[in-house]
């Protein structure tokens, strides 16, 4: 039996996975900011370094595997997109690093990112934003995401998303990572019915705008479901898997963007692609 850490484990889908993951023998340290094993504020750092270290103290270092669930929803508030990209961010990486070594003393472990489809379902999320995020800047990524004067919270979120994605993706495959054993993979969910849906849903605008939304299956995802997702992704099913991003979403990415993946290989991509390819064989060979 492993060792898990979950964020958010106080509601929702981290809730379900902690549930699920203890109900399967495993130790769970919950982190959230209640009813949680670690009890910690993830949108500042000193949160986030209190939490890292709550969790490597009572985890003695070896951790099987985590899932990085706590996140804030778009709902508009007066400091919701800055605690947006703190939180569904900077609550993820700065975690994960603090945990690497943790995670490479087991040799085999399996780390889950909850992402979601608004990174490749909401129109117009400046680049900017996302390059703000990745370079460590949130108060530079604000300043990107201002419709007029105000910052826009589902684009802080989708840039958010798509930056911890990204961040994911290009870390997933490196010798800190793979190269250690570690299995790191994202879980993209479209709107599933959580706290966090049902308080967009009580606001008028946003819930118009939910119910609107292309779903080809129709209503709404399952927390519960969604948590036999995570855990499946946290076992021995997921040793081949590295880097992914797995949409769980009724197909609403496939629906609005259904030619847009696979993608071939652009010749203006070419370059990069052999630079890669050349650099893999190198390391490989060192
Ligand atoms: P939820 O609100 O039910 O749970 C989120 C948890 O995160 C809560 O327990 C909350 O206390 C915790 N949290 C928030 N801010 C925190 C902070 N500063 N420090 C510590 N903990 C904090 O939401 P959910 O729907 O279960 O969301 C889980 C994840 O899934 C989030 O990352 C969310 O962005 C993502 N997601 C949700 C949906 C959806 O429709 N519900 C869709 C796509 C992605």
């Amino acid at each position: 039996m492993g060792v898990y850490a979950v964020t958010g484990s106080a509601s929702g889908m981290g809730r379900q996975a902690a549930h699920k993951l203890r109900g399967a023998g495993h130790t769970v340290i919950g982190v959230d900011l209640r009813e949680a094993e670690v009890v910690a504020d993830l949108s500042t750092v000193e949160g986030r370094r209190t939490a890292a270290e709550a969790v490597l103290v009572a985890a003695e270092g070896r951790l099987d595997g985590a899932v990085l669930a706590a996140g804030i929803g778009p709902t508009p508030g007066p400091d919701t997109p800055k605690r947006i990209f703190e939180v569904n961010y900077f609550g993820v990486v700065d975690l994960l690093t603090a945990w690497r070594s943790a995670f490479a003393a087991t040799g085999n472990a399996k780390v889950l990112v909850i992402s979601s489809n608004s990174t490749t379902t909401v129109p117009m999320v400046p680049r900017r934003a996302v390059r703000a995020v990745l370079a460590g800047d949130p108060d530079k990524a604000l300043r990107t995401v201002k419709i007029f004067t105000r910052a826009a919270p589902a684009m802080a979120y989708a840039a958010s998303k798509i930056a911890v994605t990204r961040w994911v993706r290009r870390h997933a495959v490196t010798p800190a990572w793979a190269g250690a054993g570690i299995r790191l993979n994202a879980l993209a969910p479209g709107a599933i019915m959580t706290p966090l849906l049902e308080k967009q849903l009580a606001t008028p605008r946003e819930a118009k705008a939910i119910h609107a939304f292309p779903v080809p299956l129709g209503g709404f995802g399952d927390a519960g479901q969604l948590a036999d997702w995570m855990v499946f992704m946290l076992s021995d099913a997921a040793d081949f898997l590295c880097g992914s991003v797995v949409f769980v979403d009724g197909g609403s990415d496939a629906y609005l963007r259904s030619d847009d993946w696979p993608v071939r290989v652009p010749t203006s991509g070419l370059p990069r692609y052999l630079y890669r390819f050349v650099r893999y064989r190198r390391t490989r060979r060192a």
